[in-house]
């Protein structure tokens, strides 16, 4: 809260660049309840300053003129107390609640505005096809009966499905490959909970719990378990689970950076999205991902964003349809996001780009809630072990390796092959694909 208090006129610009909604006032009310809670810990502390001398004062001998005195302060004292300890609490509770909603602070080269501010940092990959409706990935999973929708919608509802056949290997071909060039990379490979505390998610910079739009319509990011003793939802992305894993762990500086892998389920309810992308697999509520995650010291974060995104540009590559990196705009930052690379493929028969992969360096944000610190290397004269409330906290980083559907899009429309009546006959699998292939020739004819 300090860091906020006394760079506040930072955080109000940072709160309006990033357009975060119904945040008028936070950072003043925050500075507000902070003076209050300050003044109040003060004059509590005072009072049990005064309370522990006249416990003093009653060791030793007094007269019952003085003993009556004293216990009259110490009543005094003890009412005083009463009334100001719970407004403290109270004061804290506020604090706690504004301080959810004040975002990390801002990379001084990230853009400032919406997503067509984003900056184009690099292309990737094979030339870029037409536009073709004909390369439309929900035609072509039905031509090659790849995705069922119908069945979803009869067994969970819309914007649920089922990959069939070739489209189901292709996931595990996919997720196996991404965590080959992982693994390959020094990450520990994974299998995290899909469900997670709503405290956990929280603390990772989410907000579990129902929000207001604008206009005051309730939105619900996660899904909700419902009966369960502690409030439980469904991961929106294992980063969560992943970041969860290191709370309350001090490192030794040597022992980071810690890099790990999970394949997992991320549940959206995509509440309050825009309705544009509701057909297909584009955007859906339940998907596969592969999910990089690094937990660094202070200096090395901005370098480990740089490693993820070799990383995710190794895997991409290897897929062959165009891509491009992008340094993402202030108003497309999570809460937790420092600084954001959204990755996003050519998609000819959707006639535009599609985002595929987003990576984030989230400083010491999600530590910070955590309590994720290490331990300095000690210089040789440095013979003092630092308290473990001075150590530093860590940074966090995350990063898509896979996220299944929209991979699948991605190769479908860049590689469906189609006959001379524009209807889709196969699909040409990447040569990185093969080792993990299951398939034989499912895919059609040169596969
Ligand atoms: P995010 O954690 O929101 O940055 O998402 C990570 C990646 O998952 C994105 O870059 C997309 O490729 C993919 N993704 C996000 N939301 C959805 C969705 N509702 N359906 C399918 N893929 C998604």
């Amino acid at each position: 809260y300090k860091s906020i208090v006394e760079n506040a006129a930072y955080h109000k610009r940072n709160i309006k660049n990033r357009r975060i909604p119904q945040s008028n006032d936070v950072v003043k009310n925050l500075v507000a309840h902070y003076t209050r809670h300050t003044a109040l810990m003060r004059e509590i502390e005072e009072a049990r300053k005064q309370k522990n001398l006249i416990g003093e004062r009653f060791k030793k001998e007094m007269t019952p003129y003085e003993k009556s005195a004293a216990l009259k302060e110490a009543a005094e004292i003890k009412a005083f107390l009463a009334i100001q300890q719970p407004l403290a609490m109270g004061t804290q509770t506020s604090l706690l609640e504004l301080g959810l909603r004040i975002p990390n602070i801002t990379h001084p080269d990230s853009p400032i505005g919406s997503e067509l501010h984003a900056t184009t940092l690099s292309t990737h990959g094979s030339e870029r096809l037409e536009p073709n409706s004909a390369r439309d990935h929900w035609k072509i999973a039905q031509e090659l009966d790849l995705v069922n929708f119908d069945d979803a919608a009869v067994v969970t509802g819309s914007s649920w499905y089922y990959l069939q056949g070739a489209a189901a290997l292709l996931e595990h071909a996919l997720v196996n490959y991404a965590l080959s060039i992982a693994v390959r990379h020094g990450y520990t490979p994974m299998t995290t909970p899909d469900v997670v505390r709503s405290d956990i998610a929280t603390r990772c910079g989410f907000s579990p719990r129902d929000q207001s739009d604008e206009e005051g319509n309730v939105i619900h990011h996660f899904y909700h378990i419902a009966g369960s003793s502690t409030e439980l939802v469904l991961a929106g992305t294992a980063e969560i689970p992943l970041a969860g894993m290191f709370t309350r762990k001090t490192f030794l500086e040597r022992q980071l950076p810690r890099r790990v892998v999970s394949v997992g389920h991320a549940f959206r309810s995509e509440a309050g999205s825009r309705g544009a992308e509701t057909r297909g697999l584009y955007r859906v509520h339940q998907f596969t991902k592969v999910e990089l995650f690094a937990v660094t010291e202070q200096e090395q974060s901005d370098a480990m964003m740089e490693e993820i995104r070799n990383i995710q540009i190794e895997i991409f590559e290897g897929l062959g349809f165009p891509f491009r990196v992008l340094d993402m705009p202030t108003e497309e930052l999570g809460h937790a996001a420092y600084r954001k690379y959204d990755m996003e493929a050519w998609m000819p028969g959707r006639g535009t780009w599609g985002e595929i992969s987003s990576t984030s360096n989230c400083l010491d944000f999600q530590a910070r809630r955590l309590h994720i610190n290490y331990r300095p290397n000690r210089g040789p004269d440095d013979a003092t072990e630092a308290s473990h409330s001075s150590l530093p906290f860590a940074h966090t980083l995350n990063g898509t390796a896979a996220a299944i559907p929209r991979l699948i899009i991605a190769l479908l429309e860049n590689g469906v092959q189609l006959n001379e009546a524009d209807q889709a006959v196969g699909l040409t699998l990447p040569k990185v694909l093969r080792p993990f292939w299951l398939g034989g020739d499912s895919l059609g004819p040169s596969a």
